[in-house]
């Protein structure tokens, strides 16, 4: 006798634009149920939704994962819709703009209650569920804003940073468990995130890239790809970046 093959599931944090969009199209694209949130919806999630083809793998909830009770209902009206959850992808951030010595408490709340504690709260729930089925694979969004630093993006790479040292230590929590954790970071993307960067600011990006172009949301995708599928069940902990050469 065969056994049953369940579809895989994958939860996208920030679905609804941006590189999120890029990659519940890419998780759908191979095969995926999708369920993605974010604060408010967009024509595209519309679409999504209305789509004969896609609507029965895909569901959007409004959801804020910097609330944690907001990040618990996510996790587990997706855990009881789909019955399991093979892959995570914490990928809904901001990046507040400022140099520290103007940096309001607002904006430094934020960027800390969103990228970090949101990431917290949306695994803490999931690996819950995770836990119990002794597998799937969490993937962090973090950046390369982390690793080398920006002016103006101090607290951001803090936060990025901070990802990045939150993988390696779940990638040894759970790792006995069957679960995988590794961040992917990206380097400069072109998506409504990078709109404050002006043409001189990304003239010198391109300029310093080697493959000579700024990142697209399918180029992460792929990467996202690569890490969540089983057959590459042996890495973890790992900090994939994905900037066309730029931090080499
Ligand atoms: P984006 O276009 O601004 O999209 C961000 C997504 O996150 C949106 O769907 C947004 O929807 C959602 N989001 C923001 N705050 C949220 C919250 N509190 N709760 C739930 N969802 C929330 O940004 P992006 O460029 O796609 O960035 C995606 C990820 O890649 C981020 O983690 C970012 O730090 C990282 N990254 C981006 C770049 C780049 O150059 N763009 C480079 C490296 C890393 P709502 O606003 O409606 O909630």
């Amino acid at each position: 006798m065969t056994a049953i093959e369940h579809p895989r599931v994958v939860l996208i944090t920030g679905g609804s634009k941006g590189l999120g969009a890029g990659l519940v199209e890419a998780f759908l694209g191979a095969g995926y149920c999708v369920e993605t949130c974010s604060r408010s919806k967009t024509d595209t999630v519309r679409a999504w939704e209305e789509d004969p083809l896609i609507k029965d793998r895909f569901h959007f909830t409004s959801a804020d994962v910097s609330d944690s009770g907001d990040a618990d209902r996510f996790i587990k009206q997706a855990a009881s819709r789909w019955g399991h959850i093979d892959v995570l992808v914490n990928n809904a951030g901001v990046a507040p703009e400022g140099v520290i010595g103007l940096f309001g408490d607002g904006p430094l709340d934020q960027v800390i209650d969103v990228n970090l504690k949101g990431t917290v709260y949306v695994t803490r729930a999931a690996s819950r569920v995770m836990l119990a089925k002794r597998s799937g694979a969490i993937v962090n969004i973090s950046s390369v804003i982390g690793l080398s630093g920006y002016r103006g993006l101090s607290v951001y790479g803090a936060t990025k940073a901070a990802l990045d040292g939150f993988t390696r230590g779940l990638a040894r929590e759970l790792g006995s468990r069957g679960i995988t954790v590794n961040s992917v970071a990206p380097g400069y993307l072109r998506t409504e995130m990078s709109h404050g960067l002006d043409a001189q600011q990304l003239g010198q990006i391109t300029r310093r890239t080697p493959l000579g172009r700024l990142g697209e949301p399918h180029d992460v995708a792929r990467a996202v790809l690569f890490l969540t599928d089983p057959a590459n069940d042996y890495i973890t902990g790992h900090v994939l970046v994905v900037d066309g050469g730029l931090t080499c």
